[in-house]
């Protein structure tokens, strides 16, 4: 693509060409209407028809049925470690800490009740994931909460952990839409826009409708889900243009054949750089320790020092490879290879890799 460079930013992030390309067409006057998606009113039929049509496929990407709400919000996945406690937790909530962002949910959580972390990595920096065995659940919890893909840490669960009744809800801001799941595990899941689904703006949040009966009416109105559910996302002025691009992308998705399609894609990509840094002689390495908890979005690593390091992502940028350090906390590399991150992206990325060892 002419003037586009690899960008392996862990976000906000790629997003498919084509999307920004139809985005483009339709940038100054959507479809006849005479002006742009920004300029038009949330509660326009024009609008409607967009919010709607966001919703219905992604309901029909994950095959979310009718006793799930979902929801486009803001403020973040940030904002979301505080509104599922403030709604959800009555006095004790479980949390699986497997890095930065779990440990920043739990943080909140505390403001509102008791948390029992019912499994974590930490004394390992994150390098694994706790096993289903290691962890010590309450069935008493309100709820489970842990985080699909570590974004700095560059582990990922490849199935759920198992929590009986417990609701389980999860943060899958860095790999939603990655696969096809099994909605009906979760009591909810929400993610931020801005890995894999869009611009930063709009959190998604999807949630069994059986726990909107623990909103309580005392709840700030903004922080109620029961509200927003009731009020279809509507209760206030939504996150119109980034919604408007999320629909893009669902169909972007659907288009080219679907989750089942996307995974097969992600998991090619990602085998591409762990072979080959497996195959490397222990030049490159993978953070991760255990090989079944490596992320198929965001693959750390390590070379010999941090000297060449800092040699091998400059040399990158100066190749048109962005994006590619890692971050503070871990150090090394970090490869972020989302949905919209191209095959040919990542062959490129270890043919530089492959050309950087010989020569250093
Ligand atoms: C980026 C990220 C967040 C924070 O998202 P914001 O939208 O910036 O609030 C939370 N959780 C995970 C797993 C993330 O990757």
């Amino acid at each position: 693509m002419e003037n586009r460079i690899y960008n392996f930013s862990a976000g906000p992030a790629i997003m498919p060409v084509e999307v920004l390309k139809e985005a483009q067409e339709d940038f100054i006057s959507y479809k006849g209407t005479g002006m742009s998606v920004m300029e038009m009113s949330h509660r326009s039929k024009t609008y409607d028809a967009i919010i709607k049509g966001a919703d219905k496929d992604l309901r029909t990407l994950l095959n979310i049925g009718d006793d799930y709400t979902v929801l486009f919000l803001q403020g973040g996945a940030t904002l979301q470690f505080s509104m599922v406690p403030l709604n959800l937790m009555q006095g004790k909530a479980d949390y699986i800490v497997t890095g930065a962002w779990a440990k920043k949910a739990v943080k909140e959580a505390k403001r509102v009740g008791t948390v029992n972390i019912a499994g974590t990595s930490e004394s390992e920096n994150f390098a694994r994931l706790p096993k289903q065995e290691e962890l010590k659940l309450d069935p008493e919890a309100s709820y489970v909460h842990y985080t699909s893909n570590n974004t700095i840490f560059g582990t990922q669960y490849k199935t759920e952990p198992e929590v009986g009744n417990v609701p389980l809800i999860c943060d899958a801001s860095s790999d939603i839409l990655y696969k096809k799941i099994d909605i009906n595990k979760y009591g909810m899941i929400y993610a931020g826009a801005q890995k894999n689904m869009g611009p930063s703006g709009c959190t998604l949040v999807i949630m069994k409708k059986d726990l909107l009966l623990r909103s309580q009416d005392t709840l700030h109105t903004y922080l109620n889900y029961k509200i927003h559910a009731e009020n279809e996302t509507m209760y206030n002025t939504p996150a119109t243009y980034a919604i408007y691009l999320m629909g893009l992308v669902f169909k972007w998705l659907i288009k080219n054949g679907g989750l089942d399609a996307m995974y097969k894609t992600n998991v090619e990509k990602a085998g591409i750089l762990y072979d080959y840094m497996d195959s490397s002689d222990g030049y490159y390495k993978p953070t991760v320790t255990v090989k079944e908890d490596r992320s198929l979005m965001n693959v750390t690593y390590r070379l010999p020092n941090e000297e060449l390091e800092k040699k091998f992502i400059a040399e990158a940028a100066e190749k048109g490879f962005s994006g590619l350090k890692g971050h503070r906390s871990v150090g090394g590399i970090r490869a972020s290879i989302y949905n919209a991150f191209p095959t040919q992206g990542v062959a490129a990325l270890v043919e530089l890799m492959k050309d950087f060892k010989s020569k250093n």
